[in-house]
């Protein structure tokens, strides 16, 4: 029997090893943390639980295919229900609108709260649909390097279509042409920092990400996405999958460039084939030690970015608060600049607070919330993250007691935070950032590290910082291509 050695439990590798072990492949997952999930970890202080990671669950329909692959069912092993009110929004101006996963409902919300017609709205996510439609098969679904295999799997039409992905726009233009009012180009620039980017640089192509989350649907994870996470550990062990925690990977072992095994705990194991979903430059630089080109350029790309979070168990209910709310900053040009350029985080940041137990009231005691409280923040680069944690508290406490109109901080029963020098030590991310490499400009999707390893044959990748990108469904894709890959390279 082949055997396959798969890096990190997150979610790459929880997908590539469930699909693997279902072909009867003998599979080990090694994972240095003392769980699943990697990322998206979970966390308990006291009776509250937080998600550590991710919050928004989109695309199912990866995780049901994932589940029906690997010869199981989503939806028999988990609850996920579709969020009628995605997210509360919050400016400075005290105005609040609700974005509706109804876009009828949730373009006469933007006309009566913001002033940009109705119809406007429409239009623009009929053309973000029209977007993802040309290009999901390609970038998210395909191999984008390969433009004989594009034409194989999607035609002529999706080549003709190309002209209208918008790739040459920034985000922030692209909406300027659809809505006049600057909270509404804020509201659908903000969907940039879902691939870790700055909608001032990023292409205009990622407005399939509003499309994601308003036509094909977000939605509530009961128990959390921990619950996701169990559920893809659980199936990868009923297909036989071992799992060694707290055994981090010291080396992956090489015969000339060719992969034969991992090193960890000192002990040389020989595999046939290596699953790495740890960061891609990680892998290059200290799991291969590689001389390859490929290692030296993943080392220059620009990391996306992070982010800070607060775990904040409170001792009270906010019912001014939904699921998702987001408060935004008066000048949203100026804290990317600040994230990108100077490498601080925003001096006025645009703050996301998550309280799932709104929907699933186990997740803090009677008369409690629990808020995962997250600002965007620059990668690592050895900035006092003590210094930038106790500044980001006044100023968030601040800015949310404002807008809901009464002081949060006598609430604050036990925090916690997480800061992108945290994030690295955890996950041996890339400086610490969350998405792999930033897609700030049209090439980004290219860049990106095929699942292949070119350089050195029987090493494949997965996560985040693979193909198709970040985000728990695209590192979930890139998990089941990786078991693709695999499959074919033992054939
Ligand atoms: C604060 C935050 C908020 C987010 N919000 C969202 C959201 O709302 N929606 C969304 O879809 N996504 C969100 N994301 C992104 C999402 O969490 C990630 O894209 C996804 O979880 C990455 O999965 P992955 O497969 O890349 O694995 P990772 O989570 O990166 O896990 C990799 C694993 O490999 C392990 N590892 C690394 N090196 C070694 C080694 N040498 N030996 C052994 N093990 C090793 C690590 O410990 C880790 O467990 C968020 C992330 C963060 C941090």
């Amino acid at each position: 029997m082949k055997r396959v050695a798969v890096i990190g439990a997150g979610f790459g590798g929880l997908a590539a090893a469930a699909i693997l072990a279902h072909r009867g492949y003998a599979v080990e997952v090694f994972e240095q943390q003392s769980g699943p999930g990697g990322k998206a970890g979970d966390l308990r202080i006291g009776g509250w639980r937080f998600d550590t990671g991710p919050s928004l669950f989109t695309m199912p329909a990866v995780f049901e295919k994932l589940f029906a692959l690997a010869g199981g069912d989503l939806n028999a092993a988990l609850t996920h229900e579709p969020m009628e009110l995605i997210t509360r929004y919050f400016w400075d101006d005290g105005t609040t609108l609700d974005a509706w996963q109804d876009p009828d409902r949730f373009a006469a919300e933007v006309e009566t709260k913001l002033g940009d017609p109705a119809p406007a709205v429409k239009r623009y996510l009929k053309r973000a649909k029209k977007i993802y439609d040309t290009t999901a098969d390609i970038f998210l679904y395909g191999n984008p390097w390969d433009p004989l295999n594009i034409v194989r799997t999607t035609g002529w039409r999706a080549l003709a279509g190309l002209p209208f992905i918008a790739p040459f726009t920034t985000m922030d233009r692209f909406h300027r042409r659809y809505f006049k009012d600057e909270r509404t180009i804020q509201l659908f620039d903000r969907y940039a920092t879902y691939t870790g980017s700055d909608p001032y640089r990023a292409p205009a192509t990622l407005a399939i990400i509003p499309h994601v989350e308003y036509a094909i649907g977000a939605r509530n994870l009961r128990g959390g996405v921990t619950a996701l996470v169990r559920a893809m550990h659980a199936l990868a062990e009923k297909n036989g999958a071992i799992f060694h925690f707290n055994a981090p990977v010291e080396k992956i072992l090489r015969k000339s460039d060719r992969a034969v095994g991992i090193v960890t705990g000192g002990a040389d194991l020989l595999f046939d084939a290596v699953v790495s979903n740890a960061d891609v430059t990680h892998t290059y630089l200290s799991l291969l030690q590689s001389e390859s080109e490929a290692a030296d350029r993943y080392q220059r790309f620009e990391p996306s970015v992070s982010g800070v979070v607060f775990y904040w168990a409170m001792r009270g209910t906010f019912p001014e608060l939904t699921v998702n709310n987001i408060f935004f900053s008066a000048d949203y040009r100026r804290e990317f600049e600040e994230i990108f350029d100077r490498r601080r985080c925003g001096s006025a940041p645009t703050v996301y607070v998550n309280i799932t137990s709104k929907f699933d009231p186990a997740d803090a005691p009677t008369g409690g919330e629990n808020w995962f409280v997250l600002v965007n923040a620059p990668y690592d680069d050895h900035q006092d993250w003590d210094i930038e944690v106790t500044r980001l508290r006044d100023t968030i406490t601040a800015k949310v007691s404002r807008l809901i109109g009464r002081d949060i901080e006598p609430f604050i029963a036990h925090e916690q935070v997480r800061t992108p020098k945290i994030l690295r030590e955890l996950t041996n991310t890339n400086h610490g950032s969350i998405y792999g490499i930033s897609s700030n400009d049209p090439m980004a999707a290219f860049r990106r590290q095929p699942v292949k390893c070119a350089d050195h044959p029987g090493v494949f990748f997965c996560g985040g910082s693979a193909h198709p990108g970040g985000g728990m469904p695209l590192a979930t894709l890139s998990g089941m291509m990786a078991a693709d890959a695999v499959t074919r390279r033992m054939k």
